[in-house]
């Protein structure tokens, strides 16, 4: 069993993520198999409660797990499906340890951090690790090296490294900042000698260091980090800004990253040569596109970016296959309800309404999807913006004025989006959703059929309401078709709009399974759509 540990020093946010997925990465493309966890050092059990704005978007996976975006970067970098297993919290640990207490297994004892806690981080590691059968199993370590939360995690892993060999079972990879100072522009390792340290303190000693910073790091720099921090030369990784996220695996693999790892941890590729060239035609795609549009995110969380990034992805993987970048332009919903559309949507290409809960914003996106239809602009739904779509047709075309979902009016008159008394009873904010991975039968000869290339798929889903069979029949006729629906056939999943370029909405979450080399078909849709819609409009 091989573990790579990859910790992060200095400050928050330096990409730990993306350089364990792009370490995942080099390594596959070796023939490796691969799996990877997530460690988050916070109490909540899982992300599932937790605020978008705060924390970026909630990512969901195929068994339901709803977790912290990071499995979202390794899923799509390493091309894997991973459960929520593979998200472990503090929250997920201390649980199982106070069950264990009252249930009488430790009777007797103490139960304290150490040994209880980091057993039973170290019992869920090795258990993943066993089961997935892979050769090498990253483990991204949350937080930053020195905090308080993260300290047990740090000490199991120390353990671990202990009990299975440190020489060649276990490397621990360690990001830092390496901030440039100054007029003269001179590189200050002091920050990562200080991280180090910390690290050291604990009894972790790095094997490898990946500097972050905005320009590539100097010879004079790597040199004084090997030294101070007792690290090979080769083993300092230059980490700079990148143009892209896709851009790092490439960035690490020309500095020899994956060599170094296979000839430490003596591993067994099952070729020497790097098989990247997909990756790279997908990269040069989105780095030198020929075409470029732009699609109006329309929500309500866009101040930070990454509450909806896997959406951002399945556009950038979506445009790079058609090479064409996507230009988003984030449109916070409400200024829709205060200023004429045309303002803030006249010049996009396509509309994209993601996903989203409670009322704030829900008008201004019933706006957006009415311009959309109207303008026969190129539109996209998803979740929210499906049960939206629906709404918007109910009001303006069947001319119910009122209709609404009743997760924003209970009363309304015409609940066309409501709960499935199956949900009624759930009390409890989390895990009382419909997850996950569930299956679509897709109506033969549909768009979503071409686009899927396919009539029976299966789609990841976060969601309570539904549509109102009630209104089914006069929607249909009314020209908004549900294409899509579930195997019972009782929940609607799909809808496509009748005489219109692309108006298509899902109920489920495309973006959640787009990778680089394969993107989500309903995002590809309405890119190629949009790229259509321009072409169109130069033709004028
Ligand atoms: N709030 C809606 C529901 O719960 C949509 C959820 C979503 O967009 N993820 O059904």
């Amino acid at each position: 069993m091989k573990l790579i540990f990859v910790s992060g020093g200095v400050i928050s946010g330096l990409g730990k993520g993306i350089t364990a997925s792009s370490i995942g990465r080099l390594l596959k493309a070796r023939g490796l198999s691969l799996s990877a966890i997530k460690i988050d050092p916070y109490l909540n059990i899982d992300a599932g409660t937790m605020n978008p704005f705060e924390h970026g978007e909630v990512f969901v996976l195929d068994d339901g797990g709803e977790v912290d975006l990071d499995l979202g970067n390794y899923e799509r970098f390493m091309d894997l499906e991973l459960t929520s297993e593979h998200n472990i919290t503090t929250g997920k640990i201390y649980k199982t340890v106070i069950e264990n207490e009252r249930h009488g297994d430790y009777l007797g004892k103490t139960v304290q951090i150490i040994p209880h806690i980091t057993n039973e981080i170290k019992r869920r590691i090795m258990k993943i690790s066993r089961d997935s059968g892979a050769d090498v199993v990253i483990i991204e370590l949350g937080g930053t090296v020195g905090d308080m939360e993260s300290m047990p995690f740090l000490e199991a892993a120390r353990q671990l490294s202990r009990e299975l060999g440190r020489e060649e079972n276990v490397m621990f990879i360690h990001t830092t900042l390496i901030p440039i100072m100054g007029s003269v522009g001179e590189e200050k390792t002091k920050p990562t000698q200080h991280s180090v340290k910390e690290l050291m303190s604990i009894g972790i000693r790095p094997d490898m260091i990946v500097g972050r910073c905005s320009e590539p790091i100097s010879d004079a720099a790597r040199a004084k980090i090997s030294m101070f921090c007792d690290v090979d030369e080769k083993a300092v990784v230059s980490c700079p800004d990148a143009r892209s996220i896709y851009e790092v695996p490439l960035t690490l693999e020309k500095q020899g990253v994956a060599d170094y790892i296979i000839d430490k941890m003596k591993l067994k590729p099952l070729t020497t040569k790097r098989n990247m060239k997909d990756w790279e035609k997908f990269l040069s795609n989105v780095l030198e596109p020929k075409n470029e549009i732009r699609i109006a995110l329309v929500g309500k969380y866009t101040t930070l970016a990454d509450s909806y990034l896997s959406q951002i992805e399945a556009l950038t993987h979506a445009g790079a296959k058609m090479s064409c970048k996507v230009k988003i332009k984030f449109v916070d919903s409400d200024d829709l309800i205060n200023q004429n559309p045309d303002t803030l949507l006249g010049d996009v290409h396509g509309i994209l309404v993601p996903g989203g809960f409670g009322i704030r914003g829900v008008e201004g996106k019933i706006i957006a999807a009415q311009y959309a239809r109207e303008h026969r602009l190129p539109f996209l739904g998803v979740c929210l913006g499906f049960q939206i779509a629906t709404i918007e047709i109910t009001r303006h075309v069947l001319g119910l004025k009122h209709a609404n979902s009743t997760e924003f009016e209970p009363e309304t008159e015409d609940p066309v989006i409501f709960i499935m008394n199956e949900q009624k009873n759930v009390h409890d904010m989390g895990a009382t959703m419909r997850l996950g991975a569930q299956a679509v039968n897709i109506k033969e000869g549909s768009m979503s059929s071409r686009l899927y290339n396919s009539t029976n798929i299966s789609e990841r889903h976060r969601h309570r309401y539904e549509v109102n069979p009630a209104y089914i029949e006069r929607l249909e006729k009314a020209g908004w078709e549900f294409t899509g629906r579930s195997d019972d056939g009782m929940r609607m999943e799909i809808g496509e709009l009748k005489d219109h370029p692309y108006f298509v909405a899902s109920q489920f979450h495309p973006e959640l399974k787009s990778r680089p080399e394969k993107p989500s078909p309903l995002h590809l849709g309405l890119v190629d759509a949009s790229m259509k819609y321009m072409n169109n409009l130069n033709k004028q």
